[in-house]
C-alpha cells in the first residue's frame, strides 16, 4: 500500500469497495445507495451492533484511531468517507496516505470546531454574502469579562463536540455566562447572540472530484428541544429570494474549500429577512434525507458518486415532500419511557397513508430523544405531504 488507488467505476468486476468511518443511520442509509450502485461496503466503528454494521459488507469493530484498524481500511477501499463528523481528523489524515478520503481531514476539521468554522464562513462572507451570527471566542474567564454587552442575551456553545443542542445553554447576562462556561469545566466556547429567528433552512451542497458542483432545494426546518424535528420541501415560509441567497452562500462555501463530496450548511432567517450561516455538516444530513424519497439522487448516493470520483448526479425533486423524525419516545405511552408503558407504534396505520415511505435505522432499544428513522411524506402537491404528515403524528401520538 503505498499510492492512491486509480478512479474506478462502479458494478466493476471485482468488486469496488468503498469506506465509511462511523456506524450510525448516515453510514447505514450511505451502505444501501452504495451497495444498490454495486460497491461494496466496509464500515470502521467501535460498536459491534451498530445501524451501518447491520448492513455493510464488512465491519472493522475498532476504535476510530486504531491505526492497524485505519490501514486494514484504507488497503481494502478505493475511497473512504465519514459519517459522523466527530471522527479524529487525525485518522482522516492517515487514512488519505493509502486511499482516497473525501470529504478531506482538513474540511472536517473545520466543521469539527465552531472558533474555526465560525472564522471560515467570515473569510467566506466576501463571495457567499452570509455571515455567522455576532459571536465571542471564549477561552477564558478574561474573554467573558470582554464579552459586548449587545451579544446578550445569548447561547454558550462549546467550540467542540456539541450536537443536536447537546452543549449548549442559554444566558441572559454576564454573570450567567461565566456560570455556564465553569459548568462547561471551561472549555472552548462561542458566545453567540440570541437572534429574533423566523424560521431555519439547510442547504445541501455537493461537489464532485472534477470540481463540478451542485446544490439541493432548499430545505425548511423546525427544531423540538434542539432535535430536527420536521424538514419541509419546498419550505412554506421560503421566498425564492431567500432560496437564492442560501444556495449562492453554500455554493460559495464549498467551492472556497474545494471540498469533495456532500456537504450541509444551516442557515437562520431573521425575523427582517436576512440570511446567517449557523453550522455546517461534512456529511449527509438529517434534514436531506428527504432526497432518498424525493429526488433524483439521494444525498448517499451524491456521496458514493463524489468519493468514487464519478459524476454527481441530477439533484431535481419530483416531488414535494415533508420529512418526520422519529425520536425513541413514541415507543412508550406518554412519551415517557421508564415510568410509562411501552408500546409498538402503529406503523400499519402510518403505512397506509399515501405517499408514506418508513425508514427505520436498525436500532432494538427505543431511548427518549434517541432517533431512530424517519418517514417521508411525497405528494404531488405540498398540501397533501403536509396533510398525510400531520395524520402520521396523530397516529403515533406526536403533537403538533
Ligand atoms: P445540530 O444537531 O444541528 O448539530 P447543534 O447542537 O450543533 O445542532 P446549533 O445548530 O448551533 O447546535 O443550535 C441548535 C438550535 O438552537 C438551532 O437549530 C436553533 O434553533 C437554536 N439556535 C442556535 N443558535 C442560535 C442563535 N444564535 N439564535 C437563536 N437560536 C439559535
Ligand atoms: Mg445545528
Amino acid at each position: 500500500m503505498s499510492e492512491q488507488k486509480p478512479p474506478f467505476v462502479p458494478s466493476a468486476t471485482p468488486p469496488t469497495w468503498l469506506g465509511v468511518m462511523g456506524g450510525g443511520q448516515l453510514g447505514r442509509m450511505f451502505v444501501h445507495a452504495a451497495q444498490a450502485m454495486g460497491f461494496k461496503v466496509a464500515v470502521l466503528e467501535p460498536a459491534r451492533d451498530c445501524p451501518a454494521g447491520q448492513a455493510a459488507d464488512y465491519l472493522l469493530s475498532a476504535s476510530y484511531t486504531d491505526p492497524v484498524a485505519l490501514n486494514q481500511l484504507a488497503g481494502l477501499c478505493a475511497a473512504v468517507t465519514t459519517e459522523f463528523e466527530n471522527v479524529p481528523a487525525q485518522s482522516l489524515a492517515q487514512l488519505a496516505a493509502h486511499s482516497f478520503v473525501a470529504p478531506a481531514a482538513a474540511n472536517v476539521s473545520i466543521a469539527q470546531d465552531r472558533v474555526a468554522e465560525k472564522r471560515f464562513f467570515t473569510e467566506c462572507a466576501a463571495t457567499s454574502h452570509v455571515l455567522p451570527a455576532p459571536h465571542k471566542v471564549i477561552e477564558n474567564e478574561a474573554d467573558i469579562d470582554a464579552i459586548p454587552d449587545d451579544l446578550f442575551p445569548g447561547i454558550l456553545k462549546t467550540a467542540r463536540l456539541g450536537y443536536d443542542g447537546k452543549g449548549q445553554v442559554r444566558v441572559r447576562s454576564r454573570d450567567e455566562a461565566r456560570k455556564a462556561f465553569q459548568d462547561m469545566r471551561s472549555v472552548v466556547c462561542v458566545l453567540e447572540k440570541m437572534l429574533p429567528l423566523a424560521y431555519e433552512v439547510s442547504v445541501l451542497a455537493a461537489r464532485g472530484a472534477d470540481g463540478e458542483s451542485a446544490v439541493y432545494p432548499i430545505a425548511e426546518n423546525v427544531h423540538r428541544d434542539g432535535i430536527l424535528f420536521s424538514t419541509t420541501v419546498p419550505g412554506p415560509n421560503v421566498s425564492a429570494e431567500c432560496a437564492r441567497r442560501a444556495q449562492h452562500a453554500a455554493l460559495a462555501i464549498i467551492g472556497k474549500m474545494e471540498y469533495v463530496g456532500v456537504l450541509c450548511i444551516e442557515f437562520f432567517v431573521l425575523q427582517d429577512g436576512s440570511l446567517v450561516v449557523n453550522e455546517m455538516a461534512p456529511r449527509p444530513h438529517n434534514s436531506g434525507h428527504y432526497t432518498i424519497d424525493a429526488c433524483i439522487t439521494s444525498q448517499f448516493a451524491q456521496q458514493a458518486r463524489a468519493m468514487a470520483k464519478l459524476p454527481l448526479g441530477d439533484v431535481r425533486q419530483h416531488s414535494p415532500a415533508v420529512m418526520l423524525n422519529i425520536l425513541g419516545d413514541i415507543w412508550f405511552e406518554n412519551g415517557s419511557p421508564g415510568s410509562d408503558m411501552p408500546r409498538e407504534p402503529a406503523w400499519d396505520k402510518v403505512l397506509a397513508l399515501p405517499g408514506a415511505n418508513l425508514h427505520l435505522y436498525g436500532k432494538d432499544d427505543p431511548r427518549r430523544g434517541r432517533k431512530m428513522g424517519h418517514v417521508t411524506f411525497v405528494a404531488p402537491t405540498l398540501t397533501e405531504a403536509q396533510e398525510n404528515f400531520a395524520c402520521a403524528c396523530r397516529i403515533l401520538g406526536i403533537p403538533l
